[in-house]
């Protein structure tokens, strides 16, 4: 609970930070960078520069509700009692939101369309991306949602690191297919899948031309505290085994203000996400103009000519800041052996 004159604080404070980034932006007087420096080098920049371009209400309601931000938590655990009696302890960052309903799922988050820019020339394939959506979603291990390759696109060229989490597609191939309508583009383009409804047919999976999705063979690695939840397609926990699973760009997150956790996970900031609408994204330490970023940096989308029309962007590995060999430490031989096979590389 927030007390009242710190809920007053924290308005004035986003309010002056309102006016400063819209009269900016709206008179042209200032660069994206400037407003960058400007915004400091936060993760919350994302919750003020959308408030800022006038996005406010979900995104920022967060903050005025005081209700706990997980990374502002900091992985601190605080003691909760189960509705069964037990005393638990669980990150502070969970205690959020109650899931969505299903139908509110469904619809998605008004006036919004969510976006990724993945920058190929930061990743070094530190996994954290992988380890941070595993995490937050419970997975097992030995699933990932979001998958790194080693990729080389011809002889003449250098390799390079390339992580791919669902591209929620426009035109999704995977929902055409689904018999019982499990799985689902939104309003805001989100594709997710209702594992309460789902047979476990896997023909989403078949029909995906990028391989996103992944069959729940084993339980997943719930916290206690999880299993008093409801689950809700939007948060996808907890997940059932004999049903399918994928990425799903993480909207309950979105719905309190945060970003992603591949992209708060990442440290070299390859991952940007936000708002096609608002013509924003954010990788949690700068925040860009989507089209311009795409324009300067000549992005594309992966296999578009499939007509899928992916909602994540890739910027070409030009200027790479790592070698490729330094996504080979802390791997086993045998990865390393692996990798070099699929991007075709001889010792
Ligand atoms: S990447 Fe595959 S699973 Fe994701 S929306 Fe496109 S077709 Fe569906
Ligand atoms: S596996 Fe589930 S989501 Fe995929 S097509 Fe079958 S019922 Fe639909």
């Amino acid at each position: 609970m927030v007390h009242p004159f710190c809920n007053d604080l924290i308005a004035t404070f986003k309010i002056e930070n309102m006016q400063i980034h819209k009269q900016a932006l709206e008179m042209g007087k200032v660069e994206d960078s400037q407003v960058n420096k400007e915004a400091g080098n936060s993760r919350r920049n994302f919750i003020r520069y959308s408030v800022a371009a006038g996005a406010g209400s979900l995104l920022g309601a967060s903050l005025l509700t005081g209700k706990i931000n997980a990374e502002e938590s900091d992985g601190e655990k605080v003691k909760v009692l189960t509705t069964d009696g037990r005393l638990v302890e669980v990150e502070k960052g969970h205690l959020c939101c109650e899931p969505v309903s299903h139908e509110v799922a469904r619809h998605g988050i008004g006036n919004k369309k969510m976006v990724m820019v993945i920058d190929l020339s930061k990743c070094r394939n530190a996994r954290e991306c992988v380890k941070g959506c595993q995490k937050m979603h419970y997975l097992p291990e030995d699933i990932e949602w979001i998958k790194l390759f080693l990729m080389r696109d011809n002889e003449d060229t250098g390799p390079y690191w390339f992580p791919k989490p669902c591209l929620h597609c426009n035109n999704p191939p995977c929902v055409k297919v689904c018999p019982v309508g499990a799985t689902f583009k939104r309003s805001d383009g989100i594709v997710l899948i209702d594992n309460d409804r789902c047979i476990g047919c896997k023909f989403c999976m078949a029909a995906c031309p990028y391989s996103s999705r992944v069959f729940n063979w084993k339980e997943p690695k719930i916290e206690p505290h999880e299993l008093d939840k409801n689950y809700s397609p939007e948060n996808s926990t907890p997940g059932k085994v004999g049903t399918v699973g994928k990425c799903d760009f993480c909207p309950d997150m979105v719905r309190q203000g945060k970003l992603p956790s591949c992209v708060t996970s990442c440290p070299n900031g390859v991952f940007y996400y936000g708002d096609e609408n608002l013509d924003t994204v954010t990788n949690g330490s700068e925040t860009l103009r989507f089209k311009k970023l795409l324009n300067d940096r000549t992005a594309y989308r992966f296999m578009e000519e499939l007509g899928t029309e992916p909602s994540v962007y890739y910027l070409p590995p030009t200027n790479r800041l790592f070698d490729y060999k330094v996504g080979f430490n802390d791997i086993s031989e045998e990865e390393i052996a692996l990798y070099k096979k699929e991007a075709r590389i001889e010792d």
